[in-house]
């Protein structure tokens, strides 16, 4: 057998699926799998696929062994330790100038110390994030990998290939920068996919238990509102979810209150990728992440495009909220919003997701926030110290004394 072209191991959901896809752009692959068993499903299912080139390796050595050099492996097990107890595997038998690659969602401090490790031992190390499940994996997933900027040109034009296409827009993917980067910005990613999923929900929530709309008319409005600025993966399942069971009033007003939600949520999203990025030195560019977004992950939609414009329009821009585009939006649909959470509040249907949005919002367009009260509570129980808005420094008053 000739040398492959990159090696995988684990073979659960998502690096099966990865395999078969790798394989099937025409990169001959290595798999491996701690429980031999899955290797031969995968190399099986690689048959009954197409031929596909995908050989499969029972020990880490001939594993490591059958891919051509600098060797890549992708690793995707369950985050944690054994992430480590895979590396160790492997590393035994890899060599100075290969390449490892977690592709699980692992915390990014994990990543930047396995990546120091790697370094002493001459090998390199990306940690990158895959979003898309079982379907993404196989068909075209988003892919966010960070670390070594050498190791993700080695493997370049696969990633290429392999990621969802998004006409007009390119593949899914794109170097996201240095250390534990890519891992940041998919958790990130996954926050705001529970968030979009949690909206959603609230959002039904109020259809059904206020308005009383029954399942066949919920599965109307979300099919509507999948034609409109809603248009996403997550609102169209759902319509689809409500067609299965069996199973108005307010959906006009719902649909303005979700979307603003929405808006609050990913302009939270991106400001958290931000202040890291800032912390950290790794000077990420916020558009080329909602364009690697818009296809192949769960949180694929129309709204991708318009952020990724809001951010070249302005690459400094402090936050969504204050674009010129989402701040008209914003302006009007608030009325609407906040008359939905006062509905479901008034109704005793929790509504956490929409009203911290709107809280968030609230927040972000006052001038003055009471926080000065809370800095002069910490300073009078803790001597915390608190600053001013009318000098500079840090400045600390005997509160009880002067009581
Ligand atoms: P998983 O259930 O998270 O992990 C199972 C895999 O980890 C198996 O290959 C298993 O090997 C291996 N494993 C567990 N403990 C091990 C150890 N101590 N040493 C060596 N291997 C070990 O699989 P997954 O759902 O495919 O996810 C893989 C990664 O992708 C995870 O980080 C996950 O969070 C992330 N992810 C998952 C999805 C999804 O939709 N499932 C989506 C995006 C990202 P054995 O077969 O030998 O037990």
């Amino acid at each position: 057998m000739a040398l492959t072209r990159i090696g995988l191991a684990g073979l659960a959901v998502m690096g099966q699926n990865l395999a078969l896809n790798i394989a099937e752009k025409g990169f001959p692959i290595s798999v491996y799998n701690r429980t031999t068993s899955k290797v031969d499903e995968t190399v099986q299912r690689a048959k009954l696929e197409g031929n596909l080139p995908l050989y499969g390796f029972h020990d880490p050595a001939s594993f490591v062994n059958s891919i051509q050099k600098p060797r890549v492996v992708i690793m995707l097990v369950k985050a944690g330790a054994p992430v480590d107890q895979t590396i160790a595997t492997l590393a035994a038998h890899l060599e100075q100038g290969d390449c490892i690659v977690d592709g699980g969602n692992e915390w990014y401090e994990n990543t930047e110390r396995r990546e120091k490790a790697m370094e002493e031992r001459g090998l390199l190390y990306l940690g990158m994030g895959v979003s898309g499940g079982e379907e993404g994996a196989r068909h075209g997933p988003s892919m966010m990998p960070g670390g070594s900027l050498e190791a993700y040109q080695y493997i370049e034009d696969i990633l290429l290939k392999v990621s969802a296409q998004v006409p007009d827009s390119g593949p899914c993917v794109t170097y996201i920068g240095k250390g534990g980067s890519g891992n940041f910005v998919k958790m990130v990613h996954n926050g705001i996919e529970y968030g979009d999923m949690q909206l959603i929900a609230e959002a039904y929530d109020v259809l059904k238990s206020v308005g009383k709309l029954t399942n066949g008319e919920l599965q109307q409005v979300f099919a509507e509102w999948n034609k409109g600025e809603l248009l996403s993966f997550l609102v169209e399942i759902t319509a689809d979810i409500f067609s299965i069971k069996d199973d108005q009033g307010e959906g006009y007003l719902v649909d303005k209150a979700l979307y603003a939600s929405k808006i609050c949520s990913y302009a939270q999203g991106m400001n958290i990728i931000k202040a890291k990025s800032t912390e950290k030195g790794w000077g990420l560019n916020l558009g080329e992440l909602a364009r690697i977004w818009k296809g192949g992950c769960i949180i694929r939609a129309s709204f991708l495009d318009r952020i990724k414009k809001a951010y070249d329009r302005n690459g400094e821009l402090a936050n969504l909220l204050i674009d010129p585009e989402f701040a008209q939006e914003i302006m009007d649909r608030q009325a609407a919003w906040r008359r939905v959470v006062c509905l479901a509040i008034n109704n005793g249907v929790s509504t956490p997701g929409m009203s911290a949005s709107l809280a968030y919002f609230d927040s972000y367009r006052r001038d003055r926030l009471p926080a000065n009260l809370v800095q002069a509570q910490r300073d009078y129980f803790g001597a915390h110290t608190y600053e001013r808005v009318d000098m500079p420094g840090s400045f600390h008053t005997e509160w009880y004394k002067i009581a």
